[in-house]
């Protein structure tokens, strides 16, 4: 079942973010984490279980990266639909709803070609030296594609061996209602994230 409520994805990147980086301090990475500008921040969805995908992609990230960066970026995923910018009073064209895309990128050990075709079957997890080193039980991104689907998105991934790999998902979000009424829950920039300017006029 999908929990179904309002939250701001600016303070819940920002919560993901500072739980990341102590991991990725551990193992000396830089952690990036941020949304474009064009990304509304106001929206209605399932906080718990978006987490969830992300700290299963961002925790893979940095299990299989020894060194180097995890990026994870957030961004319209049809750039074309641009929803109303804060502050403005939604009219009756504008959309409801916003299909945004998630990724996250490491400088790891990456995935032969061979084997990302089963990488989201339950309890698969890739069977060379430098993979089998890592604990696991291949379990989060079966999670994460069936998370994915819920929220009416899908899932992929980009990879090269010993270069890196970038895992996406998109996931549709309704947008709140009232959007003129909502101010900023974080009143400067932090960690990369763009902040949400509210005009006042
Ligand atoms: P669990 O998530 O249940 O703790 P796991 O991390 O091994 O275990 P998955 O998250 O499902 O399981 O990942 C499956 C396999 O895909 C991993 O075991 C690893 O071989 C490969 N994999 C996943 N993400 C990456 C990545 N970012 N870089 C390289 N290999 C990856
Ligand atoms: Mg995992």
């Amino acid at each position: 079942d999908m929990d179904v409520l309002d939250f701001n994805l600016e303070s819940l990147l920002d919560d993901f973010a500072m739980t990341m980086a102590v991991q990725a301090q551990q193992k000396g990475l830089e952690l990036i984490c941020h949304a474009e500008a064009d990304v509304p921040l106001w929206l209605r969805g399932d906080a718990g279980r978006l987490r969830q995908i992300l700290n299963n992609l961002a925790g893979n990230a940095i299990k299989f990266t020894q060194k180097g960066e995890v990026e994870v970026k957030v961004a319209l995923a049809d750039p074309e639909k641009k929803p109303p910018a804060t502050g403005e009073l939604s009219s009756a064209k504008d959309p409801e709803e916003v299909r945004l895309l998630f990724s996250i990128r490491d400088t790891g050990i990456g995935i032969p070609e061979d084997q990302v075709h089963k990488l989201f079957q339950k309890f698969s997890q890739v069977q060379t030296a430098a993979n089998r080193q890592f604990g696991g039980t291949g379990l989060g991104l079966a999670i994460s594609r069936q998370l994915v689907t819920m929220m009416k998105g899908e899932i992929g991934v980009h990879s090269k061996e010993k270069e890196g790999t970038t895992f996406w998902f998109t996931a549709v979000f309704p947008l709140q209602k009232q959007q003129e009424n909502q101010k900023p829950l974080i009143p400067e920039k932090l960690n990369g994230l763009h902040i949400l300017v509210v005009d006042d006029n």
